[in-house]
């Protein structure tokens, strides 16, 4: 994780009762507290490890709705505004820039998908548009690189991870939330078939709705309740380089390098097309259902059977309220950097641009990712469990829209008009 993240001082008081449980203190958890302690509605977000321990510190910071799905599009557009309006509306900086983002195509091939995915997006208006080689060298200058063409859309942009979800959370806490950092939810508690609280290591909250927004953690804490959500875990490495001069403030994405200023003035860089795959019990057991992805996608994967599955092993999947669950045992997630991945990243990056020959590493850490089939997220109620909503498996693209998919989630959990049509996202498409 970065030694940058900027931790949140919470309370160690249990309440006795509440009306919404939150689980999961990552960006998608603390919108969704900020949204429901602005209309007023008791709610106490509860985060095993410390907020935005996970994916929602480790992350690039891109904003973006390039190559987005069509239908992930508007959720996409209502955080472009959310993220815009967050300083004000919390009082404090979450790194929010509108610096746009370019991804390049070396192939003929790589082209016509960026012209493809630009077609499929051609009713919503987007400012996005192809790029010339020339425009390529003229917006980003002294780059080596052999470009075909590229995409660009000036709208898309970047917040800072290390910041972003822990002054959402500290603004959530002044607005009412309660937020306790430390304890996992071990399950829920039902009355009825409904839910009526939550069990945590440090005992129990009645409320009335729970909103899950585990991350990575969601389909095993959903499994110990009957219920299956099929996500598969992946792993990307990042590095940080000290702060130096780059050749622009747009973030771009090559096809096996990317970058984006920090607001250090460092670079975050990454090995765009790799990443790890560490097998897991859960890829023998629903791997099938990625087969139309690992048919596209399948030369990004780097797959390894090793000490992460004897790990995922040693954890429970099925375990009581009055037992030690998964989530006290890994308290925050955190493989290892691949030092040989971010390698590829730095040296492919100083072939386009030869100016990052002087970047110095500063750190390198790595977070897991948590896919579906469609590599969209799931924001919807769980029908055979009333008083449960889910909003997860955000597939590696989550940071972006999380102020409109917390937003939407508290607006399922609270009855309150949505702020997009959430069909896309419902469970049983899944
Ligand atoms: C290296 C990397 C690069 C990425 N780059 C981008 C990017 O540039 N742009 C983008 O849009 N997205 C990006 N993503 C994806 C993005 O970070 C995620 O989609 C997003 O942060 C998900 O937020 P979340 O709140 O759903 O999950 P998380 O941030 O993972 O938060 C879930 C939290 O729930 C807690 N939790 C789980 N179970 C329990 C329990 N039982 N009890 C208590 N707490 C629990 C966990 O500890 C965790 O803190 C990237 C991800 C990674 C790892």
């Amino acid at each position: 994780m970065t030694k940058t993240l900027e931790k949140v001082q919470t309370t160690d008081q249990l309440p006795e009762s509440t009306t919404v449980v939150i689980i999961g203190g990552g960006i998608v958890g603390v919108t969704a507290a900020l949204t429901l302690a602005e209309r007023n509605i008791p709610v106490v977000l509860i985060e095993k490890g410390h907020i935005a321990g996970e994916q929602s510190s480790r992350n690039l910071g891109w904003i973006r709705k390039t190559s987005r799905h069509a239908d992930d599009v508007p959720l996409a557009l209502a955080a472009d505004k959310l993220w815009a309006e967050m300083p004000e509306r919390i009082g404090k900086e979450v790194g929010y820039k509108q610096a746009g983002i370019m991804f390049l195509a070396k192939t003929e091939e790589q082209v016509a998908m960026h012209e493809a995915w630009l077609k499929s997006v051609d009713s919503l208006s987007l400012d996005s548009k192809m790029l010339s080689t020339k425009e390529i060298d003229e917006s980003v200058p002294g780059g080596k690189g052999d470009w075909a063409g590229g995409i660009y859309t000036p709208s898309d942009g970047r917040a800072e991870p290390s910041i972003a979800a822990s002054a959402i959370a500290q603004a959530a806490i002044n607005k009412g939330a309660v937020i306790i950092q430390h304890c996992a939810v071990r399950t829920l508690s039902t009355t009825g078939g409904k839910v009526s609280g939550v069990v945590t290591e440090k005992g129990e909250i009645r409320c009335e709705q729970v909103l899950l927004a585990g991350g990575a953690w969601s389909r095993r804490f959903l499994g110990n309740l009957g219920v299956s959500l099929p996500t598969l875990p992946l792993v990307c490495s990042v590095v940080r380089t000290k702060p130096m001069d780059g050749p622009t403030d747009i973030a771009v994405g090559g096809p096996d390098f990317s970058f984006r200023k920090h607001q250090d003035g460092g670079f975050i860089i990454t090995q765009r097309s790799a990443l790890d795959a560490p097998l897991t019990l859960d890829h023998l057991l629903i791997g099938w259902r990625y087969l139309s992805q690992l048919k596209a996608q399948h030369s990004f994967l780097r797959p390894s059977l090793g000490k992460a599955f004897m790990q995922d092993l040693g954890l429970a999947r099925r375990w009581k309220a009055n037992q030690l669950s998964p989530f006290e045992k890994v308290r925050v997630n955190d493989p290892a950097a691949n030092p040989s991945l971010n390698q590829e990243a730095l040296t492919n990056l100083c072939n386009a641009w030869p100016v990052f020959n002087n970047a110095e590493i500063d750190e390198e850490w790595a977070g897991v990712i948590d896919v579906t089939p469609d590599s969209n997220p799931v924001i919807d109620k769980i029908q055979a469990i009333p008083g449960l909503t889910i909003a997860t498996g955000f597939s590696g693209h989550g940071f972006g829209t999380g102020p409109a998919a917390g937003q939407l989630a508290a607006d399922l959990v609270s009855g309150a008009e949505p702020i997009i049509d959430p069909s896309p996202y419902r469970f049983d498409r899944l």
